[in-house]
């Protein structure tokens, strides 16, 4: 089993985008209450008195929508000053980047994931719900570039495959790597935050966008592998790497190095359940003193593997998620 040292971070529950995946146009979500949201100080209070001292070194800011968050600049400065931070990232949709990506690029951030669905800016308007106002695709691209430029690196871009709906594109999407060096991952789709869209549409398996691009290009397997929960690929003679998440099709479980920490300070052991959360907010207000919480943390590491194996795609009552990835922190 691997040391459990990566900490994911929500900043904030909200976005501005509708992903058809994630937080569809029309869907019911219950928003945190601002006061409800960790503040600056509470976050890097956890992160500087419970997580460090029990051995994380690794954090990735997401949401949500993390660039929505207030003074998220300051924040990647703070984290990024701790000595014990080896590793600091973000996940983002890359509409706000292009003017913010060289000040957190100052303030210390390094590596940056940027969500890509389509190249076809009427594909990825569809996809982000934006059915009104000019195409926000350019706004994005332009982010990307701008992050390239500034010098981020690695550079990755996500892809979560639709059947019917993006998957015709997945050539096209590969084709990235070849001249840049940037790293396309294709997830597979979840059946989480949309389970309308998943029933009708279903899911394709990494297998298969391989054998695609296999028939294509050729596809070698990377020499360098990552440390995450994604099987890496080459085409030949190609720049950058393909990755793979199959988190579908696969069990990566027993490679988790992972916990999550929603915007409203819930601990969570797994994405695929909710048994075992723990709530540092609640904990952190009372008063309840920083060794005691990362006593529970502790004792939340402790059984995390089983939390993992045995309930993956599971733990909620109804078989149905109640929390979509943007309120989980994906
Ligand atoms: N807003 C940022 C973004 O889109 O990159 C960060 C948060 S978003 C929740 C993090 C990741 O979750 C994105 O790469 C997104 O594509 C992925 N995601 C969201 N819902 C998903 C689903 N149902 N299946 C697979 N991946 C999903
Ligand atoms: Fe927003 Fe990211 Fe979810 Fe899309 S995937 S709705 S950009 S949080």
């Amino acid at each position: 089993m691997n040391q459990v040292d990566y900490l994911r971070i929500s900043l904030i529950d909200r976005c501005n985008f509708r992903c058809q995946y994630c937080m569809p146009q029309g869907a019911d979500l219950e928003y945190i209450l601002k006061q409800n949201i960790l503040t600056d100080e509470e976050l890097l209070a956890l992160i500087q008195e419970v997580f460090i001292p029990l051995g994380f070194t690794k954090f990735r800011l997401t949401g949500g929508e993390p660039l929505l968050r207030p003074r998220v600049v300051d924040l990647v400065r703070a984290i990024a000053s701790f000595p014990q931070t080896q590793d600091l990232s973000m996940t983002t949709n890359g509409f706000l980047l292009a003017s913010m990506a060289q000040d957190l690029y100052n303030a210390g951030l390094r590596r940056i994931n940027i969500s890509l669905d389509s190249l076809n800016p009427d594909t990825f308007d569809h996809i982000i719900g934006n059915s009104r106002g000019r195409s926000r695709w350019l706004d994005v691209w332009n982010g990307i570039q701008t992050a390239a430029r500034v010098g981020f690196d690695p550079l990755k871009l996500n892809v979560v495959v639709i059947p019917g709906v993006n998957d015709g594109e997945v050539l096209d999407l590969a084709a990235l790597t070849i001249d840049q060096q940037w790293h396309v991952r294709f997830i597979e789709f979840m059946p989480i935050g949309n389970a309308q869209l998943f029933g009708d549409r279903g899911w394709i398996s990494s297998a298969e966008l391989r054998q695609r691009i296999r028939e294509h290009w050729g596809l070698t397997e990377a020499q360098v592998r990552g440390n995450g929960p994604a099987d890496v690929f080459q085409i030949p003679g190609a720049k950058g790497t393909l990755g793979f998440i199959s988190q579908m099709s696969e069990c990566f479980c027993d490679r988790c190095n992972r916990i999550r920490l929603s915007a409203d300070g819930w601990l969570r052991p797994c994405l695929l359940n909710e048994t075992g959360q723990i709530d540092l907010k609640t904990a952190l207000r009372t008063g309840i003193q920083t060794t005691e919480i990362q006593k529970q943390v502790r004792e939340l590491l402790a059984i995390k593997p089983e939390i993992n194996f045995k309930q993956r795609f599971s733990g909620t009552k109804t078989g149905v998620y109640t929390r979509t990835m943007s309120q989980i922190g994906g």
